[in-house]
């Protein structure tokens, strides 16, 4: 890090703004967020800045200030809206050696204006040291959209809170009482706007000796999409921040893992193929303990948990337990693929309907008839196929597909190893070896109702 982020405590701080135009009303903007003295200089100052002098929250003078005057300030901005006038009074501040910020020279700053998520007491700054406001700015509506609004009010309510608690509980019984307010039942109540509700809970549960018994915990199956933390939905980012302990499936993005809070617990119950570790059974049991042991749990599994998921067995196994469940779906492979290729799943007057059919199926079941599903003016959407593919092949000859019916593959779609193939029946497994193409992947064959939308050139290519 070539800065160092810190919050300065700015009462009775004097901060120079020289300017008087838009630029400097945007520094005084930020600036009088906080206890800090304002003084502008510019001859001549915008209405709204003309105003806040008027009104006696900033100083105003006329004067560009000397080198002494600026020696006292702890923060000098550099904003007048010419660059070549904000470089040359650069000088100044340096020769003052006071800390300055020249508005779009990150050259001449020696202090970075960060993003700001404002949910005072609670501040979120973020920086990038000039280098890419942009992604700051990204970075900041992800953190505008995580943060509840009120957020603020119910961490200046703990803080008026803190003393009480102190005097009453032991250490560790203060942390599970933080933990359960910024988690549990005030924080839920203050959030729906309950305020009072959640100070009332907050203060019996000081007076009671800490945060009540934990109710047996939630839990949530949540779809993490196909891939990157972005395809998630937002509800389903709400239930990872919540979780104490996440239990991952091997396709889940670490992107995603990301998301959840530092502290939660993470497990891979990812079923590498063949391997035993953790079986069906396995996974359902530890969910459910973890569950009765008071935690949030979220069971994160790729794409969209509704589809070949095993979410039935999972939701018997809960609601067994005596467990709530709630599902968060997400964005299943064989959208975020089509999308990629950017064909529709369904083609109006083409494609009038599309399944969605396993590759694979039980050890024991019958193989699957992918050609019946495949009737004119549909189309299907394999999963978990790339190794069944001389199968599927020999069926979809058997129906009466011709070699040359084209088959399009997504591997790893919204992964950094995303790939396209566009294939034939015939050429299916020699270009899915040569392109080095395993699981996960989408099979996509088609079979629309006129020859024209057949034909492989009113496809996109990759
Ligand atoms: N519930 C998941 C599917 C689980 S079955 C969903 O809705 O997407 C696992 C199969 O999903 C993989 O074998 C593959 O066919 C598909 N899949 C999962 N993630 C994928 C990805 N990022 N790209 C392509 N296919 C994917």
């Amino acid at each position: 890090m070539k800065t160092f982020p810190m919050f300065v405590r700015m009462r009775d701080r004097d901060v120079a703004i020289l300017g008087g135009g838009e630029q400097a009303a945007q520094k005084c903007r930020l600036i009088l967020k906080s206890e800090a003295r304002v003084t502008l200089y510019w001859p001549e100052l915008d209405p709204e800045l003309a105003e806040l002098a008027k009104s006696g929250r900033i100083t105003w003078n006329r004067q560009i200030p000397s080198v002494a005057a600026l020696e006292s300030v702890s923060l000098c901005f550099i904003a007048t809206g010419c660059p070549g006038t904000d470089a040359s009074l650069h000088g100044l501040a340096e020769a003052a050696r006071v800390l300055v910020n020249v508005v779009d020279q990150p050259d001449l700053c020696e202090a970075y204006t960060p993003s700001i998520v404002d949910r005072d007491p609670v501040v979120v700054a973020i920086g990038t040291e000039g280098t890419a406001p942009v992604l700051a700015r990204q970075i900041k509506s992800r953190m505008e959209e995580l943060l509840e609004p009120g957020l603020g009010g119910l961490a200046a309510l703990a803080g008026r809170l803190r003393p009480a608690a102190a005097a009453r509980l032991q250490p560790r019984k203060r942390r599970d009482l933080w933990r359960w307010v910024f988690n549990g039942a005030p924080r839920a109540a203050h959030k729906s706007g309950a305020e009072r509700e959640a100070a009332r809970l907050i203060k019996d549960a000081i007076a009671q000796g800490g945060a009540p018994a934990a109710d047996p915990g939630r839990i949530a199956l949540v779809g993490a999409g196909p891939g990157g933390a972005d395809l998630m939905t937002l509800r389903g980012v709400q239930r990872l921040q919540e979780a104490d302990i996440i239990f991952y499936d091997r396709l889940v993005d670490p992107g995603v893992l990301e998301l959840a809070r530092r502290d939660a617990e993470r497990v891979l119950v990812g079923k590498t193929p063949g391997a035993e570790s953790w079986p069906q059974d396995r996974i359902n049991q530890v969910m459910v303990q973890a569950a009765k042991e008071g935690k949030t749990v979220v069971r994160l599994k790729c794409g969209d948990p509704m589809v070949f998921g095993r979410l039935e067995e999972e939701v018997a196994a809960i609601k067994g337990a005596g467990l709530e469940v709630e599902i968060v779906p997400g964005i299943t492979a064989a959208s975020a693929a089509s999308a990629r290729l950017e064909t529709g799943l369904t083609q109006r007057g083409e494609i009038d309907s599309v399944t969605f059919v396993s590759g694979q199926l039980r050890d024991g079941d019958r193989s699957p008839d992918w050609g019946s599903h495949l009737k004119l003016g549909t189309a299907i959407a394999i999963y978990m196929g790339v190794g069944s593919a001389p199968e599927i092949r020999d069926n979809l000859l058997a129906h009466g597909h011709r070699d040359s019916c084209a088959v399009d593959v997504v591997a790893s779609v919204g992964h950094a190893s995303e790939t396209c193939l566009h294939s034939t029946l015939g050429t299916l497994e020699g270009d899915l070896a040569s392109a080095g193409i395993s699981n996960p992947a989408i099979l996509f064959v088609r079979n629309p109702k006129s020859e024209a939308a057949a034909a492989p050139g009113l496809r996109v290519a990759s």
